[in-house]
């Protein structure tokens, strides 16, 4: 909206103001003072017709297989875990698994290594398995995030959420009998609960959306800080056995 002062020295010069559409005339009236200057009135006409160049979203990456699954896997960076990590660590087992072992995210040996639970974690969650007669490359194990969060801190819920949909994937195509939850996080996030992992221990629970049952239980790490906590474990363990049918 031009001022008085500035209407009168556009009047001065001999240029005639623009009308807007509002003014009830069409928005792109070119005055013929405009003309007069050296602008064909089609050319301004032209430009201000171009068409703003639309940005489309990336494509959701393709998770209709095994092989894409986990390409997209390395592939991702749809949150911020993926700018620190060293590796992604999509997973490791079998894809005919009965069991699937899902835990929170990668720690520090995880993403050094690109495979779940190594280190003393990974080696009590061996003796755990050993004890009800399976094997690491007889079960699949992951996580809910993929990429190893800074300094071992909890995932974001909107990471936890953008790694959703490999998660899924998994769970779709592998189509565990039974899918056993490894601490707080991984509990919470696949139960949609906010109760005490000691209390969702006491039950056997069914993965939300789904047919399959859902055993929870402490991660390794906590059992290594409270070994008191082994006795419920090894229950946990006789439960899941008896789920498996093994
Ligand atoms: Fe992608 Fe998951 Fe890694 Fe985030 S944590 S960058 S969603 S793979």
């Amino acid at each position: 909206m031009l001022t008085p002062r500035q209407q009168h020295c556009l009047k001065g010069i001999g240029i005639q103001q623009w009308v807007g559409r509002s003014a009830g005339k069409p928005a792109l009236e070119v005055v013929p003072a405009v003309e007069s200057i050296g602008v064909r009135t089609e050319e301004i006409t032209r430009q201000d017709r171009q068409e703003i160049p639309v940005v489309e979203a990336p494509a959701p990456p393709k998770l209709d297989t095994w092989d894409n699954i986990t390409r997209s896997i390395h592939q991702c960076e749809a949150c911020e875990l993926s700018q620190n990590c060293t590796q992604k660590v999509p997973g490791v087992g079998s894809q005919q698994a009965g069991l699937m072992i899902i835990g929170e995210g990668p720690g520090h040996e995880e993403d050094l290594r690109g495979e779940p639970f190594v280190g003393r974690s990974g080696q009590l969650l061996d003796k755990m398995l050993l004890a009800i007669g399976l094997s690491r490359s007889q079960v699949f194990i992951t996580n809910i995030v993929k990429c190893r969060p800074p300094n071992n801190r909890d995932p974001h819920s909107n990471e936890v959420q953008a790694c959703e949909s490999f998660l899924q994937a998994q769970i779709k195509h592998i189509a565990p009998r039974v899918i056993l939850a490894v601490g707080r996080i991984s509990a919470h996030h696949l139960l949609n609960s906010t109760s005490p992992v000691g209390k969702l221990i006491d039950q056997v629970h069914q993965l939300p959306g789904s047919d399959i049952p859902l055993k929870v239980t402490y991660h390794p790490a906590y059992l290594l800080r409270n070994p008191s906590a082994k006795s419920i474990v090894w229950n946990d363990m006789k439960i899941l056995h008896k789920m498996l049918g093994l």
